[in-house]
């Protein structure tokens, strides 16, 4: 509890009794549940133990994790699942650093969090007299976010952590960071007062209306094209218009192309869908439409060979600079998905906007030829498993629960479960997103798990799981139906590396044969060890079904995979090499 000053109690003989106080803690806490806010993720320590103490007595769920940065993720992709900031909790200085990996990458990402961290104090802070934990957070906040923002007066507080909430959903949404002194926390303010001084924030994302004429020039652009490409990234999928955005696709004919996480807003089966005929339909088309993704690395910038050529581009997107950013946009719409999607909808006819038959074709027998070479390789029982062999598996599992949460990163195991798993829902499959980050699978499963109810399968590279691991303990802590397949290759890329100078072992190489399933049998969860898909899939099924915490060891062949998975070209190599 917070300590109340004697001199305020002694204020006045008529209002002692009466006068009913409030400090900044509870002023957070209420600012907080005020604007809907049902969970917090986050490390307890100095100076926010006390305050995570309260916000779960006050029937906040408080989420204890191992590491800032994956309590941080798991704030993030809340966000992202939601469309309500997650909220990310730290200490001062290195927990605050801690998470601000997980802001910097939310940002990216366009998810909103909050990422709210304690503070030494401001006085010894600036001028560098050494407090405990002393850093200037704000300021090394600042460029890694959307917005920051410091609160020093509990009369403050409402106003801070409405702009903090509008920052964050407001637009295109991302990370914005609260910095609140340990000082604030104990500061005592009249409790009516106290009230009065909350802010429920009133339309935090409001709708953001297209002109009608980018509306009518992106329809123009659209009835001349010939072979028409929409291509539907992550920012379609946080919007949640998918029943429009379906209606859209399907009422002209043209065929999609999902982004990794927009898989799922339209099943991957769907007869429309380009996903296998990827090369063919990024070369061929003539004209794009890109409903929430941006033409940045992971769309080779819009030009150059993947692309074929000179194309025209309609953007659908929230943020008006992301316009030309890589190259012209011929039909820019500016608004929020919803929004333009609808208004688009309206205007399409199946005669002036569908693709022509030829092109429709091109795409089709493409696609077959592909899934055709595809199936044998998924069918296949070699053993030791290889991925294909052992991603073949949980493509089946995935397909008969496609409610399951699809949790992914690696090199290798990321680039091939993308490709290999159709999803069939929206918002179901969770990955590295723009960064192409490492570290994120424990924190998005966590996160995924509570804000959704849902199983999580998370399909985890040997090495990427190493990032996060730790976090199996609270996966088991509070019990969710997670699984985690770890794909044990015996290293980076690969498993067989050798180091010919000493005995050291190849800097890309972990312990050969581990049994990463032991981990998680010191938290009471199931481990297993899986050497077939056949035994792969039964094991995962079982996850499922009990949804007790399980880590499954996926042995693969050590010799499988190829260095950097698909993105090898970005991974600058030595030709004057010494071997
Ligand atoms: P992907 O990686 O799947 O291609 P990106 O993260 O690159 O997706 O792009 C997402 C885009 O979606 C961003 O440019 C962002 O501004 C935009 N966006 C996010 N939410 C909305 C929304 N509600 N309405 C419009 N655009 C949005
Ligand atoms: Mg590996």
């Amino acid at each position: 509890m917070a300590s109340v000053p004697a001199e305020t109690l002694r204020d006045s003989e008529a209002t002692q009794d009466q006068r009913e106080l409030t400090d900044g803690f509870n002023l957070i806490i209420d600012a907080l549940k005020l604007n809907g806010i049902k969970t917090i993720y986050g490390v307890p320590g100095i100076p926010i133990t006390d305050f995570g103490r309260m916000a779960q007595a006050e029937g906040i769920r408080v989420i204890a994790f191992r590491h800032e940065q994956h309590a941080g993720n798991a704030a993030a992709i809340a966000g992202y699942l939601t469309k309500q900031p997650g909220i990310c909790l730290t200490v001062s200085a290195p927990g605050f650093l801690n998470g601000l990996t997980a802001l910097a990458n939310a940002t990216t990402n366009c998810f909103p969090m909050i990422l709210i961290s304690g503070s030494s104090e401001r006085e010894i802070v600036d001028l560098q007299q050494g407090d405990y934990e002393e850093m200037d957070q704000l300021a090394i906040a600042k460029p890694l976010c959307k917005a920051a923002f410091r609160v020093l007066h509990a009369e403050d507080i409402g106003v801070g952590v409405a702009r903090a909430i509008r920052a964050a959903v407001s637009g295109r949404p991302g990370g914005v960071y609260l910095d609140l002194p340990a000082k604030l926390f104990g500061q005592v303010m009249d409790a009516e007062e106290g009230k009065n001084s909350l802010i429920k924030v009133i339309d935090p994302a409001p709708a953001q209306i297209p002109s009608a004429e980018s509306v009518e020039r992106a329809l123009e652009l659209l009835k001349s094209a010939e072979r028409p490409l929409i291509i539907l990234g992550k920012g379609a999928a946080y919007a949640q218009a998918d029943d429009d955005i379906r209606a859209l696709i399907e009422k002209t004919g043209i065929p999609f192309l999902p982004m990794s996480m927009a898989k799922g807003i339209l099943p991957d089966t769907h007869a429309q869908c380009a996903g296998a005929a990827r090369s063919l339909a990024l070369k061929e088309s003539d004209v794009v439409m890109l409903i929430g993704a941006r033409l940045n690395w992971l769309l080779s910038q819009g030009k150059g060979k993947a692309w074929g050529g000179k194309k025209q581009f309609i953007q659908i997107d929230i943020e008006p600079r992301e316009m030309d950013s890589n190259v012209e946009i011929a039909a820019p719409v500016v608004g929020d998905i919803g929004s333009c999607v609808a208004a688009l909808l309206e205007g399409v006819t199946a005669d002036a906007h569908s693709p022509s038959a030829e092109w429709v074709d091109a795409v089709k027998t493409k696609k077959e030829t592909n899934i055709a070479k595809m199936a044998p390789r998924l069918a296949n029982d070699n053993h030791p498993m290889d991925f294909h062999g052992a991603l073949g598996a949980l493509r089946t599992v995935i397909k008969e629960r496609p409610d399951a949460i699809l949790v992914n990163e690696g090199a290798n195991t990321l680039d091939l479960a993308r490709g290999i798993i159709d999803m069939y829902n929206p918002r179901k499959r969770l990955d590295v997103g723009t960064w192409g980050v490492m570290g994120i699978g424990m924190g998005f499963s966590v996160a995924a798990a509570i804000e959704t109810g849902q199983p999580v399968l998370a399909i985890e590279g040997d090495s990427a799981f190493g990032f996060s691991g730790m976090e199996i303990e609270t996966i088991c802590r509070y019990n969710l139906p997670v699984c985690v397949v770890v794909f044990n290759n015996g290293g980076i890329y690969r498993g067989t590396d050798v180091n010919e100078r000493n005995s050291d072992p190849a800097w890309t190489t972990f312990v050969s044969e581990s049994r990463y399933d032991k981990m998680i049998e010191a938290f009471g969860g199931i481990g297993v060890n899986a050497t077939t898909p056949e035994e792969l899939k039964q094991a995962v099924d079982a996850a499922m079904d009990s949804g007790k915490p399980t880590l499954i060891n996926a042995a693969i062949n050590p010799a499988a995979g190829s260095e950097s998975g698909r993105i090898g070209n970005l991974n600058p190599q030595s030709k004057l090499q010494k071997k």
